[in-house]
Formats: C-alpha cells, sequence, structure tokens
C-alpha cells in the first residue's frame, strides 16, 4: 500500500480521501490539504491517469493560490480516474455518484477543472449541496464570459505600472493567446488608454503598430474566425508575438511559453502573467535581471478564483468585479513593493507573502 504520510509537512495534507463505489466503476480522491484561512476550495479534474501525487501537487497549489488571492479559502483538490469524454449519461451518472459521496466533506468547496465544467458543478451542487463555477440559472458568475481574469490582470497593470513609471494611455500592448483571458485583458487595458499592438492565436500574429481595433478582433473571434481574418495589419507565425517591440507583454495561451531559448527575443517593460506557468524558472530569472518587471500568475491572474469566491458568497458579477480590483490591486502593490524591497523575484515575494497568511491563519487555529 501507498504510503500517503510521505506528502505530510507543516502545512498538511489535512486529508487524504479514497473513494471506491464499485457499482458505479468509481474510483476517486479528494485531498484537502490545508484549511487554515477557510474551506478548501479546488477543482474536480476528471482523466484516466490522475494519481494521488497530481491530486496533492494541485491541492497544494490551490492552498497558495487562494492564500495569495487573499481569499478566506484554503486548498483542496479531487480527481476522478475517467475519460471526460465517455457518454454523457455514464458522465453524469459517474460524477453524481461522485458528489453524493463528497456530501459530508464540508470543508472542500469543488468547482471545474480539466474534464469537468460547469454543467458538471450543477450536478455536484445538486448532490452535494456545494460547488462553485455555477451556471449562471442556478447562481452562477459566466467568468470566462465577462472577463474576470482579464479584468483582473488589467488592475494589475494598473499597479504594476507605477513601479516601472509607465504611463498607461498610449502604452503599448501584446496579447499571446487571444482567448477568454487574452481578448479581456486586451479589451480592459484598452479601456485605460492602452493600445493593443498585436495579439497571436494558434494560426498566427497580427501586428499593427497604429493599433488593432480589439472590439473588431473580438467580433471576429467570436463569429468563429481567427486573428489572420482581421483585414488590417501585418500577419506573421504564431511565435512572432515575442519579437513585437511593447511595454506590455501577456501571456495568455501556454505554460513554458517563455524559456531560455527564446527570452531574449522579448522586448517590454512588464509582463503581467495571465497564463499559468508561462515562463520557465531560467526565463524568469533571466527577465528579471534585464529589469523586466514580471507579475506572477498567481497574483495577475487571480480573477477568475476571486470570481468564483464571490459566487460561493451568492454574489452579484458587480460585487465580483469590486472584489477582483480591490484584491489584486492590494496583492499587487504589496508583492511588487516586497519584491523591490527585499531585491528578490516577484515571484518569491507572492510565495513569501502566502506563506504567510498560511502561517498567521493556522496561529488562530486550535489544532493545526
Ligand atoms: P482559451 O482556450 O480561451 O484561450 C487560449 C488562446 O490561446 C486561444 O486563442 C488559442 O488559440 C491561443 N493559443 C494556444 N496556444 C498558443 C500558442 N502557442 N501561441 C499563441 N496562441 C496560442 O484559454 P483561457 O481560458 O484564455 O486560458 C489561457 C491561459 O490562462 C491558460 O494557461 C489558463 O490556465 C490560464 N488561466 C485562465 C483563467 C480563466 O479564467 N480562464 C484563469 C487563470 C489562468
Amino acid at each position: 500500500m501507498e504510503d500517503t504520510f510521505r506528502y505530510a509537512d507543516e502545512f498538511g495534507p489535512a486529508r487524504i480521501i479514497h473513494i471506491y463505489r464499485p457499482s458505479l466503476a468509481l474510483k476517486a480522491i479528494v485531498v484537502v490539504d490545508n484549511t487554515a484561512c477557510g474551506a478548501a476550495v479546488g477543482g474536480i479534474r476528471m482523466a484516466p491517469d490522475v494519481s494521488v501525487d497530481e491530486c496533492f501537487r494541485l491541492a497544494r497549489a490551490m492552498t497558495w493560490k487562494n492564500a495569495a488571492a487573499g481569499l478566506p479559502h484554503g486548498g483542496g483538490k479531487s480527481v476522478i480516474f475517467g475519460d471526460p469524454r465517455m457518454a454523457p449519461a455514464a458522465k453524469e451518472q459517474l460524477i453524481r455518484g461522485f458528489a453524493d459521496a463528497i456530501r459530508d466533506i464540508a470543508d472542500y468547496i469543488p468547482g471545474p477543472d480539466m474534464g469537468t465544467d460547469e454543467r458538471c458543478m450543477a450536478w455536484v451542487r445538486e448532490e452535494a449541496g456545494r460547488a462553485i463555477g455555477l451556471p449562471s440559472v442556478v447562481g452562477g458568475i459566466p467568468l470566462d464570459e465577462i472577463g474576470a481574469t482579464g479584468f483582473g490582470l488589467a488592475a494589475c497593470v494598473d499597479v504594476a505600472r507605477e513601479f516601472i513609471g509607465l504611463d498607461l494611455h498610449g502604452a503599448r500592448v501584446a496579447v499571446q493567446g487571444f482567448g477568454a483571458v487574452g481578448k479581456h485583458a486586451a479589451r480592459f487595458l484598452a479601456e485605460k488608454g492602452a493600445i493593443l499592438v498585436a495579439a497571436s492565436d494558434t494560426n498566427g500574429t497580427l501586428v499593427d503598430a497604429s493599433g488593432l481595433d480589439v472590439g473588431r478582433l473580438i467580433a471576429l473571434k467570436q463569429s468563429g474566425q481567427s486573428l489572420r481574418d482581421y483585414d488590417k495589419g501585418t500577419k506573421l507565425a504564431s511565435d512572432a508575438i515575442l519579437d513585437v517591440d511593447c511595454d506590455i507583454w501577456i501571456p495568455a495561451a501556454r505554460p513554458d511559453v517563455v524559456r531560455a531559448d527564446n527570452v531574449s527575443r522579448l522586448r517590454t517593460r512588464l509582463m503581467p502573467q495571465g497564463a499559468n506557468i508561462p515562463c520557465t524558472a531560467e526565463a524568469e530569472q533571466a527577465l528579471h535581471a534585464r529589469g523586466i518587471l514580471v507579475v506572477p500568475d498567481f497574483i495577475a491572474n487571480a480573477g477568475g478564483v476571486i470570481c468564483a469566491a464571490t459566487e460561493y458568497r451568492g454574489g452579484t458579477q458587480r460585487n465580483a468585479f469590486d472584489y477582483i480590483d480591490e484584491r489584486i490591486r492590494d496583492n499587487t502593490r504589496a508583492v511588487l513593493e516586497e519584491s523591490r524591497r527585499d531585491k528578490t523575484l516577484p515571484r518569491a515575494a507572492g510565495f513569501a507573502l502566502a506563506e504567510r497568511r498560511v502561517r498567521s491563519a493556522m496561529q488562530m487555529k486550535r489544532w493545526r
């Protein structure tokens, strides 16, 4: 038998629960990592090859992410073994069975992750009595539709720019990955006076130093077309976005897109990270050495998780935007001030902030 105590350290995990229901062929794992800041929030991942190891690492990442975001939530995660593309009726049955099994794990609040979506969350809430990332008809806030993460990125940029003396009015923005995060970040920054000079998707990069029309690009994508179908600007290969001369370069596509072998191509002053881990550790260090200000993913892209926490409390879209604005501004300022004072990478300052919050919440608990 695996020794699951091998994960145990001073922060957790508080519980690792294996769930097995033979009649449904349901095999799942829930990790409640640390609940000092509040009930653990974390998604349900469905994949054929998930493991207790993956589940623990994701739960721990949620502990830091939620604390860094300043939310009254700890970290947790769950995994269901199975192919998420199975027949819809079988998937509903499996997820409902899982949700029923976690009903009494009251300090774990599930949300969507790879292989599950808002519809699955409606089933989970019906069976377990709680879930976030719900469809709007049952109280959910559609975070990708309203651009919660992009809105948070724009708030982050508005604070970070002070640290490099950048005026947002006329600031040149390049966005890698014009999807749910990237297009809304461009939209909210344009509202603050910035100019989108380049955007990319899997089909290529579109560049126009005189400025792209963000609204038209969003409409183009919504109609199923790609950035290449825009009638103006220069069309280049997808990775040409790396070479664009700009003030703000937003990664909003995939992990590890900026690496030691291509980091020298970036010509920007600020990188608020929309995507999760868009830079390798080496590349992030190199950017820092060149004086390019990087605001790490878990600080800059926390808009989505803050929105979900608002939904859980029955808040509205307007409440969510207010909360995102306040939390991301405060966190960005705290992290960048600490990084400047201690001469550390912003990522290290962000981790230190999250760890301090968790430690201090743990001090107030009777059982820890
Ligand atoms: P999405 O699928 O809506 O958009 C991704 C976009 O990136 C697409 O337009 C796609 O064409 C493009 N893309 C993919 N590979 C590319 C490449 N190599 N070069 C250029 N463009 C490429 O996804 P999303 O929800 O916007 O998420 C983007 C990233 O942000 C992911 O890393 C995700 O984990 C992270 N993130 C998302 C949220 C959220 O609220 N959606 C929150 C936090 C972090």
